[in-house]
This record gives structure tokens, C-alpha cells and sequence, in this order.
């Protein structure tokens, strides 16, 4: 491609909402531009890039028997009323009307599209498994759509779902997802990790993420240094070990006077307790009532384990007015002693043991709580993250650590729970009707391109791994007035092509440094100069654009020395 005929438009500065580098250089390097919050233009070489991921994706979803398809972005209401996810999914799901008031969405994913499409077309256990996938725009509207393309509102993503006729069949279909994961994110250069992970919307019993290490990700990631365990923090199961042995000191509950004293830090101070020796005490709403939630005064809460034991769709912490408006009770001073909603304790809080823990009084708080003797706890269970002095949730051992990703792509064990909702059925050996066992697996397809920039750039700019580069080699010929040099370039252009290279040759009129810092800012694998030294000795430089590794070459041995580079 000569660059002149092109649409490369780099600029020099970041735009000023960019946070990432990866969103910071798309924009530099002409990927992409913003058309309105979460919604982009996608550039040339932009378009480059994603579509080397799709025939990544594309090669290795087929190689796994999977079969490509494509479903319209726009679904009926009809078919998300039958799983009740017309309701369940808020502002999130974009709702439109036609011109005769029906109800549709954008797709925010393609459960019930493909369900439905799937028992109507499929009748018999003889044309199971299936495996369906499409490369689609989907459209979710993010409440913080940010990180350019990373977390767009409309996005490209790979959706995949299997349908299987036994449970067994279903596991095998998700293990040639996995392996068909592996090799693609591997394909794509990147250093990730798959981990287990909250099913979120999608549902369903099991799922694993992946995610690209980057400091930059939204996700946190705990993981196991003896074993290869390895979770999203939401999930990562704390292991409860119960404390038989000790008795609880019988002391009397005693209420201590706490005027201006409302945080843990603050009331443990006070008190001179530490915070583990305190109860927080959090009032959440959900879509069915209020709950109060108590944990240690050192923990963090992890909300979606509160949200999956609960049952419930929605969670968020109350407000201060709300509380006060239904209990009549202020923050900082709240506890589970006489409270009138359910109460609901992190498994952490049924050692024997007393606690601290606020009054329910303005201005004070308690001493000596026994939960079992003073409170009406309605249910213990897993509410809070884990820690690096947690044991392993697998092996047991000490040595939890912590990282960062970002999530590219989620794979799910569906079950039944949509082929059940929409009653799709299929006739088994024995003419007996049964629900499909399915499966689904994502891939955000603009995320990893985003990703693997996020992962792989310098101060200069983008720093392409191989598989993915827009074209291989930047050809960059200096002095436009030069007409050997400039036919010399021509030439050796041809060449590369013929020997099947893909090359962007910069063959604009624009001064020397521009076309170094474009060079660098696209960040091709190989950058082949014509400059003084093809003046001097007919000879070209080699740039490594990962080292900055410059070569001299003899003109004649550059079609041989670039593809052996690039083998
Ligand atoms: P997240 O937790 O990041 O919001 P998700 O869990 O909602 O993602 P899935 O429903 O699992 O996402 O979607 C499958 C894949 O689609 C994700 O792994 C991710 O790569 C991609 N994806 C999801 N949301 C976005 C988005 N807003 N912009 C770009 N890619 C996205
Ligand atoms: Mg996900």
C-alpha cells in the first residue's frame, strides 16, 4: 500500500479524554476516531489490525468445527420477554420502536436470537453438536464507556454457542472452545491467563475469562503461587475455617459513647481496638428490599457475591437520606443489635468471638457483640475478597498474589437455562423430548486489538506483534526529489508484495523526521529505509522496530534478509 493513496491521518498530540496508552496512540496513529461517547470510526489501518484478529479468530473457531453465521444486530422484544431478560437488563440494552410501536433492541449479545433459531431448525439428537458462531456488532450502553475501543458502546465481538445433546458432550464442546482460545490469544502475541470467573448476565453454572496482563486493566486477578489457580478477584472463593475450639467470652454487651467517631479507623482509634476487632455494618437496596450486611472492619466487600447469594438483579449501597428515611438510623452508628431488616454476616463473623459494632443510636456504638447472643442474623456466607493471607481456595497453601487484566474474551457453560426459558427441545435416542445443553463464548475482537497495543508499545508508539501488524514491513524512502531512490523503493515494493510481504510504503512528500516518527508511531515489525546510505553504496537499513536494532544491507539481499526476518 503506498501511503501517499492511503488514509493513515497520525496526529501528535492525545486527544484529552484519553487515559490508556493503548486509546492515546489508536487515535495518534490514525486507528480510530470518536464519533459520539463509545461509538468510533474505524480507520484503515485500524481496520487492518481487526481484521488479522478476526481470521485469527476465524481460523481457529473453524479448525474447532465450529460454523460461521450472521444474525441481525436488531432482535424482537418477543424473544428476551421469553427469558425474562427483557426486564432484568436495564439501561444497558438499548430498546427501539418501529414504526408500527414493536419493541426491539440492539443486540447485546445473541443467547435468545440463536436459541431460537436453533429449535426451529434442529430437531433430532442426529444433528447435534452444533456450534454456531458470528463476528457482529454488538451495542451496550455502557455506563462509563471509556479506554477508546477497549469499552465502546458498539463493538465487535465473536460470539460463539454450542448446543450439545448430553452433559458430556456439552464439556467437550467447551473444552475445544478453551483450546480454540489458547491458540488465538497465543496467535495474537499477547501474555495472558485464563481464570475462573463470575457469570454476570449471561449466566449459567461455570465460566472462565481471559485476561491480557496489562497494569492498565480494569480487572483484578488473584492467583495461586503453589498452583495454577487462578480467579477474578469477584469470584475467588474465600475458605471459611470454622473455629470450633474457642468459647466466647461472657461478657455483657456495652454501650459506649462515640460523639463524632463514624468510621472503623476512627471508632478503633477510640476504642484501641483494631479494626478486624469491629463489625461494618452496610445497608444495601436491591430490586426485592433493603438488607443490612455486616463484614470486618478490614475487609472489603465483593459485591457480586452478596448480588449471587441474594438471587437478586440488582444491588447498590443506600444512601445516607434513604436510611435514615426508612430505619431512622445514621450512618456510622448502625449495627445488626435490634436492626429491622434482614441481616446478613460474612462467614468470617461466626468465629467465637466478640465484636465492635455501631449502637443504632446517634453517638454510639457497642461493645462485647456476640452475633449469636445479641443479633438475628439471617444468613451467613462468602461476601468479601480475598486477601493475600487468604489460603488458596484450590490447594490450601499460603501465597496468594495479585495482577491486573484486562478482559478479551469469556466462555460460559450455559446448561440449560435458556433452552429451558425458550423451550427448545430436541428428540434423544429414545424419541424422548430434552433441553439443549449449551454453551456461549465472546470475544471482543476491538478489545484485543486495544489490548495487545496496551501490551506491546514504547515512547515512540505501537509496537505490532507479528500476527497482527497491519502490514509486516514500513517501507520508508527518504528524499521524494531522489527519482533513483525513488525507483529503487518502487522496485524493491513490487518485490516484497510478489514475495507475498505486506508492505506500506511511504512514498509522501514529507520531510525526513515526519517519516521517522510515523515510522515509529505505526510500529510495523520491520522498518526498511532508502536513505543516504542507498546513495552512497546502493544499500537500505533495517530497522527492528521492537530492538530499534538498526542493519545495513546491499539493496540486492533485502528480499531475502526481510522474509527470513519476518519467517
Ligand atoms: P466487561 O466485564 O468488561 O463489561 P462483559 O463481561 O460484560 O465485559 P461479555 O458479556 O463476557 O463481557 O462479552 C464478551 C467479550 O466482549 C468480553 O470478554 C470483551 O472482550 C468484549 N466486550 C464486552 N463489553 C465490551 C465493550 N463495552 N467494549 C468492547 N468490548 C467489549
Ligand atoms: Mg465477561
Amino acid at each position: 500500500m503506498k501511503y501517499s493513496q492511503y488514509f493513515i491521518p497520525t496526529i501528535k498530540d492525545s486527544p484529552a479524554d484519553a487515559e490508556l496508552t493503548s486509546h492515546k496512540l489508536m487515535v495518534r496513529a490514525g486507528m480510530i476516531r470518536k464519533l459520539a461517547a463509545g461509538i468510533y470510526n474505524i480507520l484503515p489501518f485500524g481496520l487492518k489490525a481487526i481484521r488479522k484478529v478476526e481470521n485469527i479468530v476465524r481460523d481457529e473457531l473453524n479448525k474447532a468445527g465450529a460454523v460461521e453465521v450472521f444474525l441481525p444486530s436488531i432482535q424482537p422484544s418477543s424473544l428476551w420477554e421469553e427469558t425474562g431478560r427483557w426486564l432484568q437488563y436495564d439501561l444497558e440494552l438499548l430498546r427501539v420502536k418501529d414504526r408500527h410501536d414493536r419493541e426491539f433492541c440492539y443486540g447485546p449479545t445473541h443467547e435468545e436470537v440463536i436459541t431460537d433459531l436453533v429449535r426451529n431448525d434442529i430437531k433430532s439428537y442426529k444433528q447435534l453438536p452444533v456450534n454456531l458462531y458470528q463476528i457482529q456488532t454488538k451495542f451496550r450502553d455502557e455506563i462509563r464507556p471509556r479506554f477508546g475501543i477497549m469499552r465502546a458502546r458498539e463493538f465487535t465481538m465473536k460470539d460463539a454457542y454450542s448446543f450439545d445433546a448430553t452433559d458430556a458432550g456439552a464439556n467437550i464442546s467447551f473444552e475445544k472452545m478453551v483450546q480454540a482460545y489458547d491458540n488465538i490469544f497465543q496467535r495474537c502475541g499477547l501474555q495472558f491467563r485464563g481464570v475462573d470467573a463470575d457469570s454476570g448476565a449471561i449466566g449459567g453454572d461455570f465460566s472462565r475469562e481471559y485476561m491480557v496482563l496489562a497494569e492498565s486493566g480494569e480487572n483484578e486477578v488473584a492467583y495461586c503461587n503453589s498452583c495454577d489457580y487462578a480467579a477474578n478477584v469477584e469470584k475467588a472463593k474465600v475458605l471459611y475455617k470454622e473455629n470450633i475450639e474457642s468459647t466466647v467470652p461472657e461478657e455483657q454487651l456495652e454501650e459506649v459513647h462515640t460523639p463524632g467517631y463514624k468510621s472503623i479507623e476512627e471508632v478503633a482509634n477510640f476504642l484501641k481496638v483494631t479494626p478486624a476487632d469491629c463489625v461494618k455494618c452496610l445497608i444495601y437496596e436491591t430490586e426485592e428490599e433493603m438488607i443490612a450486611l455486616l463484614i470486618r472492619g478490614d475487609r472489603q466487600v465483593n459485591e457480586i457475591k452478596l448480588k449471587n447469594f441474594l438471587g437478586v438483579e440488582t444491588i447498590a449501597l443506600a444512601s445516607d437520606e434513604l436510611i435514615y428515611k426508612t430505619l431512622q438510623l445514621t450512618t456510622g452508628y448502625l449495627g445488626p443489635v435490634g436492626m429491622k431488616i434482614s441481616v446478613y454476616a460474612d462467614n468470617e463473623l461466626q468465629e467465637n468471638r466478640t465484636f465492635v459494632t455501631g449502637a443504632n443510636k446517634d453517638e454510639f456504638h457497642l461493645k462485647n457483640v456476640d452475633l449469636s447472643r445479641d443479633a438475628q442474623i439471617k444468613g451467613y456466607g462468602d461476601f468479601r475478597n480475598i486477601e493475600a493471607n487468604d489460603p488458596c481456595p484450590s490447594c490450601g497453601k499460603h501465597g496468594i498474589n495479585f495482577c491486573r487484566g484486562i478482559e478479551v474474551g469469556h466462555v460460559f457453560k450455559l446448561g440449560t437455562k435458556y433452552s429451558e426459558k425458550m423451550n427448545a427441545t430436541f428428540l434423544d435416542q429414545n424419541g424422548k423430548s430434552q433441553h439443549f445443553i449449551m454453551g456461549c463464548y465472546g470475544i471482543g475482537i476491538g478489545r484485543t486489538v486495544a489490548a495487545a497495543i496496551e501490551q506491546n508499545n514504547d515512547d515512540k508508539g505501537i509496537i505490532w506483534p507479528k500476527e497482527i501488524a497491519p502490514f509486516h514491513v514500513h517501507l520508508v524512502s527518504l528524499f521524494n526529489k531522489d527519482s533513483d531512490l525513488m525507483e529503487a523503493s518502487e522496485k524493491l515494493y513490487n518485490e516484497l508484495i510478489e514475495a507475498g510481504v505486506e508492505v506500506l510504503w511511504d512514498d509522501r512528500n514529507e520531510s525526513v523526521g515526519k517519516k521517522f516518527k510515523d515510522a515509529d508511531l505505526l510500529g510495523l515489525p520491520l522498518q526498511i529505509v532508502f536513505g543516504k546510505p542507498f546513495q552512497e553504496e546502493k544499500q537500505v537499513e533495517i530497522t527492528e522496530r521492537k530492538t530499534l536494532t538498526k542493519e545495513k544491507f546491499p539493496l540486492n539481499k533485502a528480499v531475502e534478509i526481510i522474509t527470513k526476518k519476518l519467517s
